[in-house]
């Protein structure tokens, strides 16, 4: 039984055409036409986000171009109790940008703009629809970047990137969205606009901007947002160490960060990632390996330096079978290459792919390798391993062909076991990726029923009528009680 696929509602469905035909005049008085998207074929493109198991066609699209024209939608869609769920790039792979059937997409692909760059307050304040690696294309004139990361930052926008708390390889040392960024501004469910953070260190009240990163587009619509811009280190210098066994690699990360270390990066890629990687873009990877660590060091030449002959040393002393140092810029973003291109690789394996995003504390990493290797044995479907291993923040992904029967299902099922495993050895259901619908029944594996009831609480609080991505991110009571029924689901509880 899947409690997760939703069962999509036809575009030409008797009751939505009357709520399309009764909205589209009122949004037509203060949007232009090219704001709007009402037919099928104009609304298809946004059925799905980056999990596309899972799709519906909204009732309408808008692309509105100011703050006030978002104001106006919001206060509209509040007054009439119609959903909304805003859209960046949709490269979401929690389905967090999936469609309601009688809600609206609100998509800020036109807030694209970099309103200010201050090289000196090493601050840059741009709108929600800018793709997280142009930050650091402007920023990169005055020798600054913008340090989180994402292995899809060449499409996925800094809105999205606040929405999920987004990471990549770069949060080990520099933390994650909700360390970067100083403030946004916000137009709520009832069309208010609010700032949430400022430029200063710490501020009055509730730390409501942390609250609101990470929050699934649930709280709020952002229109705007400071991000911090870091130097670029003096130097970056990268290790790949190739492993027999995919269990020492993972002890290998603990022991670095033991030693003291924080790498800038230190990733991981098994037997399947490897040479899907290898096969894909040709980045000198030892196909033989079970298990390849990369490790990036920055800082000044010195630090540098010294690091890099400590973690070698690491590595060896680990049971490394081979140790290669980039000796150049260019062997650098080699060792990059493939971790960088492993999504698509693996997705070239199998007609269909599903990625994971559990984190754990890193000593458990042996012990979650060798049992997501024991269930994907159990299921039947292959899993290749590529994470960010040094947040312990794993990335299973699960091989699977939509096209032959059940077997969806058994990913979704294989999926959720992998997560309940990582808060069974103490870690979370998400890393980065977001709970969106794809991991809201695990939410009640993770939290208690009080606990969930202070999520709910936080939601009505900034959005009364539920209206901003319903059915995301925190399941109801009933839901959870009906998952917890589930026959295979007797033995889960909370924490
Ligand atoms: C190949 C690939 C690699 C990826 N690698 C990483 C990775 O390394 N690290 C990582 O963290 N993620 C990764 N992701 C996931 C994804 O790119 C991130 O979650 C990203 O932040 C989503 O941004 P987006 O603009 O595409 O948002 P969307 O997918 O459009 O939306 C995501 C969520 O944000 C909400 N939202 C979007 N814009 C706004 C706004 N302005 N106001 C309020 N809510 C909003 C939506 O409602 C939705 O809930 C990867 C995805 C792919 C396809």
């Amino acid at each position: 039984m899947s409690l997760i696929q939703p069962t999509q509602i036809p575009f030409d469905d008797t009751r939505l055409a009357t709520a399309r035909a009764e909205l589209l005049p009122a949004l037509r008085a203060f949007l232009p036409e090219d704001a709007i998207l009402a037919r099928q074929e104009e609304v298809s493109p946004y059925e799905c986000d980056g999990l596309s198991a899972y799709r519906q066609l909204p009732l309408l699209v808008v692309l509105p171009r100011t703050v006030e024209e978002v104001q106006r939608i919001l206060r509209l869609c509040h007054e009439r109790e119609v959903p909304v769920v805003a859209r960046g790039a949709g490269t979401g792979l929690s389905g967090g940008a999936l469609p309601l059937c009688d809600g609206i997409v609100l998509s800020l692909a036109r807030f694209n703009r970099i309103l200010d760059l201050n090289p000196d307050a090493r601050t840059a304040r741009v709108q929600p629809g800018v793709r997280n690696l142009a930050i650091t294309e402007a920023a990169s004139a005055h020798g600054l970047y913008y340090a989180p990361d994402p292995s899809s930052q060449i499409a996925c926008t800094i809105g999205g990137n606040v929405a999920e708390n987004s990471g990549g390889v770069h949060c080990l040392k520099y933390g994650l969205t909700v360390h970067n960024v100083l403030a946004v501004t916000v137009v709520t469910m009832a069309g208010e606009l609010v700032e949430l953070g400022s430029a200063a260190l710490d501020s009055a009240g509730y730390d409501l901007l942390a609250l609101y990163i990470g929050s699934e587009g649930m709280l709020g619509v952002t229109v705007e947002v400071t991000v911090k811009l870091m130097p670029v280190p003096e130097r970056a210098q990268a290790l790949l160490a190739a492993y027999d066994d995919v269990e020492k690699a993972g002890r290998a990360v603990g022991d670095i960060i033991a030693a003291g270390v924080i790498p800038a990066g230190l990733e991981m890629m098994d037997g399947p990632a490897i040479q899907a990687a290898e096969a894909f873009v040709h980045a000198g990877y030892p196909t033989d390996a079970a298990a390849i660590l990369i490790c990036e060091l920055d800082g000044t030449n010195q630090e540098v330096s010294e690091q890099v002959m400590r973690v070698r040393e690491l590595l060896l002393a680990s049971g490394a079978t081979e140790v290669r140092t980039s000796k150049d810029d260019a062997e650098r973003l080699r060792f990059w290459k493939g971790r960088k291109a492993a999504f698509p690789a693996v997705g070239r394996l199998s007609p269909d792919y599903y990625c994971m995003d559990g984190t754990i504390p890193r000593r458990a990493l042996p012990e979650v390798l060798r049992r997501t290797a024991e269930l994907s044995e159990e299921y039947g479907l292959r899993v290749a391993n590529v994470f960010h291993a040094g947040d312990g923040n794993l990335h299973p992904l699960i091989l699977f062909d939509a096209n032959r029967p059940g077997e969806l299902e058994r990913t979704e099922e294989l999926g959720g076991r992998l997560l309940e495993l990582c808060v069974e050895v103490g870690g979370t259901i998400t890393g980065e990726h977001g709970v969106g619908i794809e991991k809201i029944n695990q939410m009640c594996v993770q939290f208690s029923p009080e606990e969930l009831r202070q999520f709910h609480a936080v939601k009505a609080a900034f959005d009364s009528k539920g209206l901003l991505n319903p059915g995301k991110g925190i399941p109801t009571p009933r839901r959870c009680s009906e998952y917890r029924q589930l026959p295979d689901r007797q033995h889960a509880h909370s924490h």
